[in-house]
This record gives C-alpha cells, structure tokens and sequence, in this order.
C-alpha cells in the first residue's frame, strides 16, 4: 500500500515535470518571438527618432543656409507619418479624424493608390479648414508621398455634404543648401549631423562607391562638403529628398570632387576633369574572346542534364589573360569544386564579379587585394568541371547571379571637346555657388 503510494506520487511528479517543461518551452518561445518583435520594433524606433534628428537638423540647416524662403510663414499644416504596422484607419484616428471622416478619406485615397500598401514611408500633411458658421469641416488637404511622387489631395465637400477628392499637382520650389562637416565616427553618421538626409547620404556613398572603399578608406579628422537641392511645396512645407549637385570629399589623400551634369547619355556625376565617376563593369573580361555559352537554361555537356548557366562562357585560348571587370577588392581566390580555379572581386555594396576555370592566378593576387578595372588577375584554363579552355564569367548583384549581358549599369563617360567645355562651363559655375553658399554660412 505504501508503495503504491509512493508509486503514484512518482508518477504525479514525473507529469507534473513534464506539464511543466512543456509549459516552459512555449513560455520560451513566447519570450523569444516577443523579443523578435522589441528587436524588430527598437530597431524601427532607432530608425524612427535617426530620421527626425537628421530631418530636425535638416531644418536648423536650412536656416542657416543662406537662400532665404521668401514667405517664411509658419505652415499651419500638420505632418505625421503612420507608425510601424500601424493601419490607415488606426492612423487617422490617431489624429483626431472621426468615423464619417476616416471612411471618405480612406475612400477618396484608395481613388488613387492601394491604402494597404501605405505604411510609415508614406507622409501626411493634414490641414483641416472648418466652415465659420457650422463649425463643420469644409476642407481637408492631404499631401502624400508615394512611389517617389508626391500628390496633393484637396477634400473638399459638395452641396450634398459630401467629400469629393480632386488631385493638385504639387508645385514645387527649390532651394540650394550648403554643408561641410568633418569625420569623427562614420561619415554616414557624421552627414547625418551636419543635416543630409539618409536618402542623400546613400546615394552619395553609391557615387563614389566605385572609387571609394568607404570600409576601409575613411579616417577621423577627414573632411567633406556637399551642395544639393532641395524642392519644397510653400503651403504645406513639405520638404521632398533632394539632389546632390556638387560633394567633395577630402578623403584617402586628395579632394574627390564631384559635379552633377545633363551629359548628352544621361544626366550623371563627373570629376573636376570631365570623366564619369561611376565605372561600368567590363562585359568581356578577356582579350580577343567570344561567349561560347549565354545564360540561362542549358543542357550541361559534362553533366549531361539541363541547368540553369549563373554565368557567360568566354572560349579563349589557354593562358589568355584574364581581366577584372571593374575596381574591386579580391574577396576569394582558390579551388572551388566545379569552378576549379577560382576568384570572386567585390566592387562595391552591390556589384562582385566571378572567375572560374583559370589555368593559375597572376602574380601577387591574395585576398583582400585591391585591383583596378582592366588588371591581369589569372589566365585562361579549364580547371574544375570544364571540356575545354574557357572563363566562366558571373556578375553577382546583392549577392546573385544575374546576366551579364542585361547589365544595366550607367556606362563610364568621358567628356570631350565641345561636351568638355560646355560642363566646363557648368561646373565653375557650380563652384561659384558653392563658394557664395559657404560666405553666407560664415
Ligand atoms: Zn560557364
């Protein structure tokens, strides 16, 4: 009898345990999925409050600068942004528009863009005009940005009461803004504090991104300053991106100085001496070669399968020197099953290049060597799974494969004769801006 006690006691335990243990690996999960949504929120948040400094600053800036506004009448219009998962619905009502309201204005929107997809991006600039005698709302203006427009809506009410939509197109202004600043931290953070904007800081890193190797090439105690136009709509205030028309950086040894130009193949960014900034990648990165074999689907000669082809087959002879397709950093050289002799050049956050099959590697090549566009870097071969010599080429875009021969990249330009002297003309006329910015600033 005391056995069975014991027995069933035991056995009370041991569910009790499991009961238990079961309960806390859900109480886990729970903690690890709610500590997934603090990360995901906190990192939103840091976002969030980076964002309004950089934009507070933007704005002390602004005043600063020396282009004055010619009405500088305070906006009465309200901005906000929705909130991280916050719904347009919950948003409205978050500032202070009732049932009746949100509905029409959830409806007039969705006239002219897909309300589910609005999201924090997407600001706002309310202004609410109530009609004198009623006290009744007359009219709501609503500028939003989405897709990189910008659009005005005036909700108006009819004689029915209701609202109808109409779209303005936005009118905007423009203003140059001067800012110089020197590195102590990054430069990303420290443009944020002299009051660039994340948008204007990333594509000025991707102008020079070709030539820069920001990761290693950034020193405290270096300087910049950057030029750019900044478009606003004088009713509401709002301030849109803006275009970086001149920047110079004092970095790794030299001023890299960059003007914005109409060039006769697109408008693009150009050094003191008329040359584009950005380089495009070889297409050929071999001497005297012709594609054996695209992209895409193919039936494999040595596998006998079909597969996908990640690359372009350039026949060459033996010992035909391979070329770097563009400035870059040697992330990986070696054997790489398939690929035999193999080696991987990063040019920037976005673009690397692969080589494969090669015959040997040319002297001095190690990892984290840097290498110009048109550099020997190995030799034709037919190392790894190959019938014949040729180099396997791959451009990886964010890390994949893509087809080289749709590469899309702004092809390097140099400017000659007339074009040269004509952006001659245009970028003195730059750096007189530049210099009458920053006397005002003074
Ligand atoms: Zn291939």
């Amino acid at each position: 009898m005391r056995f069975r006690t014991l027995e069933i006691t035991l056995g009370l335990l041991c569910f009790t345990l499991g009961l238990f243990l079961i309960g806390y690996d859900i109480y886990e999960e729970n903690i690890q999925e709610h500590e997934n949504e603090r990360i995901e929120a906190s990192i939103e948040q840091e976002e969030e409050a980076a964002l309004e400094e950089a934009e507070a600053m933007s704005e002390v800036a602004s005043k600063e600068s020396a282009i004055h506004i010619a009405s500088d009448e305070p906006a009465a219009f309200k901005h906000d942004n929705p909130r991280y998962k916050e719904s347009l619905q919950t948003f409205l009502r978050r500032n202070k528009y009732d049932k009746k309201e949100i509905s029409f204005i959830t409806k007039a929107i969705s006239q002219y863009y897909d309300i589910k997809k609005i999201d924090r991006k997407n600001r706002f600039y309310f202004k609410r005009i109530r009609d004198k005698e009623s006290g009744m709302l007359s009219t709501v203006k609503i500028i939003m940005m989405f897709d990189g427009a910008k659009r005005k809506l005036n909700l108006v009410r009819d004689e029915n009461n209701n609202f109808v939509a109409e779209g303005v197109p936005l009118k905007l202004k423009k203003k140059s803004i001067y800012v110089q600043g020197t590195i102590k931290d990054s430069l990303y953070r420290d443009a944020l504090k002299v009051g660039l904007s994340k948008y204007l800081i990333n594509k000025i890193i991707q102008i020079y991104s070709f030539s820069i190797d920001f990761q290693r090439g950034v020193k405290p105690g270096e300087t910049f300053e950057v030029m750019y136009d900044k478009t606003y709509d004088e009713e509401t205030g709002y301030v849109d991106d803006g275009v970086v028309i001149y920047a110079a950086l004092y970095i790794a040894g030299g001023p890299a100085k960059i003007y914005l130009y109409d060039a006769p193949k697109g408008q693009d960014y150009f050094n003191e001496k008329g040359e584009g900034v950005r380089k495009a990648l070889l297409r050929t990165p071999v001497k005297g070669a012709r594609i054996s074999s695209g992209y895409g689907r193919r039936r494999h000669p040595i596998l006998g399968y079909t597969k996908m082809h990640r690359g372009v087959d350039f026949a060459a002879r033996r010992g035909s020197p391979i070329l770097a397709a563009g400035d870059g950093v040697i992330k990986k050289y070696g054997r790489l099953g398939g690929y035999g002799n193999y080696i991987l050049v990063q040019h920037n956050s976005e673009y690397s290049t692969a080589y494969a099959h090669m015959h040997k590697y040319a002297k001095g090549i190690s990892r984290g060597k840097r290498v110009k566009q048109g550099e020997v870097i190995g030799y034709v071969g037919a190392t790894g799974r190959a019938t014949a010599a040729h180099l396997h080429y791959e451009v990886h875009y964010k890390g994949k494969q893509i087809n080289p021969q749709k590469l899309k990249m702004v092809p390097h330009q140099v400017l000659k004769g007339k074009q040269l002297e004509d952006y001659v003309t245009v970028r003195d006329i730059i750096d007189d801006v530049v210099l009458s910015l920053k006397k005002r600033k003074r």
